[in-house]
């Protein structure tokens, strides 16, 4: 060991959801840590909140707020006897306010590591031998060696190219990049309608793009319950997305400012000429480089770490949590929650992390979430299930705020009563779905949401409604229609 090697109770290597958190809880537990990080901002300085708060998920809802805003103004004010005359778009502006949401929400974190005496280290973290880290430039160039005794790996994930439509950064373009666009391109495709495609396209359609969404697969949305994705499908095509299931990209090239883009579906292949294009087939775990190969760090196949149910990698005193793994959904709330676990079981705390409560977002509009089990795969075990699905436009809460598209479907065992799944598409969803989380931690059952109180008139009845519809004891609903 080099005499002046800086050492700590903990490093973490990223500085995102996962990262960020378990610093922050180790540094409360009073162990001396360490956090290394190279996200870079558009200013050239470190910027703390990884992924999801430089490049994903904050700038995508700050941009989806916007975008709501401009539609609301444009197609749903005038039926509340508003006239606005006519408006306008300024994307710079509204990427301006999303930068500051970003560089606010940056700066808090590093003021809670100043505050916990956190030493935030700029530059890339690599795992070495002897529970050592080295720490380089993005050049390449070594700048520091440090060691801990407990070293957590929460480096994130990237967009996965496609081979088939390389990114060049102008006109075919990655998730990350498609949230920085300076004008609304008039005619955008996405490869990929998954959560990040939706999401995408949901946004740059109501700011104006005509949106068509590739997908390789028959199936929208296979991981959301059936009766959701058929709804979200029924919804945003309404809305304008052209959703091309089945459709398989085979090539993406750019042209004279235009994108070219192949694809092969059923009936055959064919060509699209796009302004732009946005690759969102995915995301790869930031493995590359993450460790020396002496320091024999297991990986499957994919670059995900194996690690236990505690989060432990294959090396003594190593951990892995977040998109690095395979432990769990891609979701900054399973790893921010990983980061806390990790932190509290090193200060010695047992718990565990129940997996099977993590709430899953998709942030449109209307937004959707669920959580626990959808009712085709309860079907495919032979559970024995009760199912009940109650429209939001039955509540005077939803008609008072012009929000009445969507439902709620809840799913419990037709014998205990307990819940085994919620699934919500509907305004303020992602809100909603708390109390459904909740419910299932306390191994909740219908009735007990069927007896709590909920303030009336609110959004949050429908789950209430859901629940008392599993019996036909809806109040709002005829009972044929639930
Ligand atoms: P994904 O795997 O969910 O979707 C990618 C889609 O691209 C797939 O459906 C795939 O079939 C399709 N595809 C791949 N190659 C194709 C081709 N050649 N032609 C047409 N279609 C093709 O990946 P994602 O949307 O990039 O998301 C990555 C991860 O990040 C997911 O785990 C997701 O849950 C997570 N995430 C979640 C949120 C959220 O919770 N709101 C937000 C962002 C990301």
């Amino acid at each position: 060991m080099p005499q002046n090697e800086q050492t700590y109770d903990v490093i973490v290597i990223g500085g995102g959801p996962a990262g960020y958190v378990t610093a922050i809880r180790a540094a409360q537990l009073g162990m001396k840590t360490a956090c290394v990080d190279n996200w870079t901002n558009h200013c050239g300085q470190g910027s703390l909140g990884g992924t999801y708060i430089n490049a994903g998920c904050i700038p995508a809802i700050a941009l989806l707020e916007s975008s709501k805003i401009y539609h609301q103004l444009k197609h749903e004010i005038a039926d509340h006897g508003i006239d606005v005359g006519s408006i306008s778009i300024d994307i710079l502006r509204m990427q301006k306010r999303k930068d500051r949401i970003i560089d606010n929400l940056s700066r808090q974190i590093a003021d809670i590591f100043r505050h916990w005496g956190i030493d935030s280290l700029h530059g890339k973290g690599r795992l070495l031998t002897n529970k050592q880290v080295e720490i380089y430039t993005v050049d390449g160039e070594q700048q520091d060696i440090i060691s801990a005794e407990n070293i957590i790996l929460a480096a994130g994930s990237s967009p996965m190219e496609l081979p088939c439509a390389p990114v060049d950064g102008e006109f075919i373009i990655d998730s990350n990049s498609a949230l920085n666009l300076e004008s609304t391109p008039k005619r955008l495709g996405i490869i990929g309608a998954g959560v990040i495609g939706f999401e995408l396209g949901g946004i740059w359609k109501k700011l104006g793009s005509e949106v068509i969404l590739l997908e390789a697969q028959e199936e929208f949305l296979p991981h959301a319950d059936q009766e959701i994705s058929r709804e979200a499908y029924r919804l945003y095509t309404k809305q304008g997305l052209d959703i091309r299931l089945g459709a398989r990209v085979i090539s993406a090239k750019k042209g004279h400012k235009k994108v070219t883009v192949e694809y092969e579906d059923k009936e055959g292949s064919h060509c699209l000429r796009l302004d732009k294009l946005i690759v969102a087939s995915g995301r790869k775990p930031n493995t590359e480089n993450l460790s020396a190969p002496e320091a024999d760090l297991l990986l499957d196949e994919n670059g995900f770490i194996h690690v236990d149910e505690n989060c432990c990698t294959t090396l003594p005193g190593v951990y892995a949590i977040g998109d690095l793994t395979l432990s769990g959904p891609m979701l900054a709330h399973k790893g921010l929650e990983e980061g806390v676990f990790v932190a509290e079981q090193i200060a010695g705390k047992l718990r565990s992390i129940n997996y099977d409560t993590i709430p899953n977002v998709i942030y449109t509009a209307p937004e959707i979430a669920w959580v626990g089990s959808t009712e085709q795969a309860l079907r495919a075990i032979g559970e024995n299930i009760k199912v009940s699905v109650f429209p939001l436009k039955a509540l005077s809460r939803a008609q008072v705020i012009g929000k009445t598209d969507g439902l709620v479907k809840m799913i419990t065992h037709a014998e205990s009563d307990v819940i085994l799944g919620v699934h919500i598409i509907g305004a303020h969803a992602s809100e909603l779905i708390a109390e459904a989380v909740l419910a299932m931690e306390f191994s909740g059952s219908a009735e007990d949401l069927a007896r709590t109180i909920h303030a009336h008139p609110t959004l949050a009845e429908g789950i209430h409604e859901a629940a008392l519809a599993l019996d036909n004891r809806s109040l709002h609903l005829l009972p044929a229609q639930s």
